[in-house]
């Protein structure tokens, strides 16, 4: 048996997702073995992230500055909100390079399965911002899965009343696809070819 500082970085560790117990195991003993090369400045670069990030108050991305990076650049279009279910998701589009709004970061989508209502979900902070009245496109960047298609739904009910243009995803995302799994091509292809809700 491992000792218990040991077994206590193993069990941590399973909870990552991707992790299981498995995996866990061997990643604790190859950072056990790299000491000098990766488990030292792993342990800097947790105690930097656990101390210098914060979740951006408007948009509910995580940066080492508040408001984030995005919602503080002047550059880009306040009139365009893309409502994404996680910051995964966010870092995709980016990466893909093409959009140049501010975000909304959900924070999931609704699930009856695993207890997620509209509460559990920053939608009444969307609905805030939409309110303000700048703004002029909400994109529905959701998952095509049942529960994603259901919050794009629901999420444009709520913004009904307001004089704004709801567009949503092209076809090209897979049924079934979750965003942070589409290459930057066809999530480009997909946001350029957006259409009305
Ligand atoms: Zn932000």
């Amino acid at each position: 048996m491992p000792a218990p500082q040991i077994e206590q970085l193993i069990h941590l560790m399973s909870k990552i997702p991707g992790f299981g117990p498995r995996s866990a195991r061997r990643a604790v003993l190859y950072l056990m073995n790299k000491k000098e090369s990766v488990l030292n400045p792993l342990i800097v670069s947790l105690q930097a992230v656990a101390d210098n990030v914060k979740k951006c108050p408007i948009c509910g991305n995580m940066d080492t500055i508040e408001p984030c990076s995005i919602c503080g650049d002047s550059k880009r279009d306040v009139t365009q909100i893309c409502v994404v279910q996680d910051i995964a998701d966010l870092w995709a589009l980016e990466r893909a390079g093409l959009f140049k709004g501010q975000y909304h970061v959900l924070g999931g989508v609704l699930s009856a399965i695993d207890g997620v209502g509209p509460k559990e979900l920053s939608i009444t902070e969307l609905v805030a911002r939409v309110q303000s009245g700048v703004v002029q496109e909400v994109i529905l960047a959701l998952p095509a899965t049942v529960d994603g298609q259901t919050t794009a739904y629901y999420v444009a009910e709520r913004l009904e009343k307001y004089p704004i243009k709801i567009t949503t995803l092209s076809r090209g995302v897979p049924v079934g696809g979750e965003l942070d799994y589409l290459d930057d091509g066809t999530l480009q292809m997909a946001f350029k070819a957006r259409r009305d809700f």
